[in-house]
């Protein structure tokens, strides 16, 4: 049984697959999978193997879901994690890989559909459950959600109610300058942080967050496809009334912009200068993880605006998940490599 252990087992830095289901629109050639699982039909293991041109890729990852997987699935492999950010810790969980391969799914699912619920409504209704669970203990939360997209090295506020500050080639006026004070605690100037007490709150100003996410671009692959990272961060801070124990904890839960390669999504001009924006900040990520997991001396948090901003949620005692989602569509078979080599270089 490996299912419960491994996040007590390794270090800090966990990586998961996840495999989605073939969708109707999906490419010819589904009858012949590239993807495979190593061990059994179960729908939970740690090997994936990819086959391209006769080849076989094999990888291992701390946790493979396959297309069988269910939301319920994932989110029990990852409430515990929730759960320590209530005790305390800082913690990150990402999701990777091509536009189309489920990122969002996996974050926000369908909301409006119980059963397809992602793992952001999940988290917060397990956090909210819990913190009225504990108020019997004496404990007492105050909860902030702040929710940002990084487009092109740009911060810009989702929750920000005034739009005014926007211009024409969707960058933000403000400059949302990242600060981290010496407790750890990160500041962005002008971000709107949101106290939220309720899982019906935090809930609406996710809607408005999704409401104002602009920078949806139109590569040839996908035309809903997101150009930018989604940061949604609930910060925690707990006390308890009688042993006068504090906590403060910080949840962040980032659905990555797409992470396929140039040529493919056939760009030029902004779409190139997105692109490349992207790679930037993706290599970074992958370079800050690399060097925590190897536990290098010199991190380079600052060469991306989102490894900066969650620098203090990367390093130290904080945990870190990576989901990389990969689509079982025949045409996608590069993308999943690379996807994977990516994942497995973190791993
Ligand atoms: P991304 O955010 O990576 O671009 P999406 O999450 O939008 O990808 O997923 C692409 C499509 O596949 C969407 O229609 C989504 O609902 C569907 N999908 C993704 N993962 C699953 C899954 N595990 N089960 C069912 N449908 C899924
Ligand atoms: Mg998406």
């Amino acid at each position: 049984k490996l299912h419960n252990t491994i996040l007590e087992l390794k270090g800090n830095i966990r990586v998961f697959c996840r495999v989605r289901p073939l969708l109707p629109d999906d490419g010819a050639g589904a009858e012949n999978p590239y993807i495979c699982y190593p061990t059994s039909t179960e729908s939970l293991g740690r090997g994936i193997d990819i086959l391209q041109n006769g080849q076989k890729h094999q990888f291992t990852f701390d946790q493979v879901f396959t297309h069988e997987s269910s939301q319920q699935d994932v989110f029990v492999e990852i409430s515990q994690l929730v759960q320590s950010a209530l005790d305390g810790y800082k913690v990150c969980i990402f999701a990777y890989g091509q536009t189309g391969s489920g990122k969002t799914y996996t974050m926000m699912g369908r909301p409006e559909n119980p059963e397809q619920k992602g793992l952001i409504p999940r988290s917060l209704e397990q956090i909210f459950k819990s913190c009225q669970s504990l108020v019997s203990q004496g404990w007492k939360y105050k909860m902030q959600a702040s929710m940002l997209e990084i487009y092109n090295e740009t911060i810009r506020d989702l929750l920000s109610t005034n739009r005014v500050g926007i211009m024409e080639n969707g960058a933000a006026a403000k400059q949302y300058t990242i600060k981290h004070d010496a407790n750890g605690n990160t500041h962005v100037s002008d971000l709107t942080v949101a106290d939220v007490s309720s899982i019906k709150e935090v809930s609406s100003l996710l809607h408005q967050a999704a409401q104002s996410r602009l920078s949806v671009g139109r590569t040839q692959m996908n035309e809903q496809s997101s150009r930018s990272h989604f940061v949604f961060t609930l910060r925690i801070s707990g006390v308890n009334e009688s042993t006068e124990q504090q906590v403060q904890g910080v949840l962040n839960l980032i659905d990555l912009a797409g992470s396929e390669r140039l040529s493919k999504s056939g760009s030029t001009g902004d779409r190139l200068r997105e692109t490349q924006a992207i790679n930037k900040s993706l290599s970074s990520l992958s370079d800050v993880i690399f060097a925590l997991a190897k536990k290098e001396d010199h991190v380079p948090f600052r060469n991306s605006k989102l490894t900066y901003l969650l620098q203090p949620c990367l390093g130290g005692d904080s945990k870190t998940l990576m989901f990389v989602n990969v689509s079982p569509d025949p045409t996608s078979v590069g993308e999943s490599l690379c996807s994977l080599r990516f994942a497995a270089r973190v791993n």
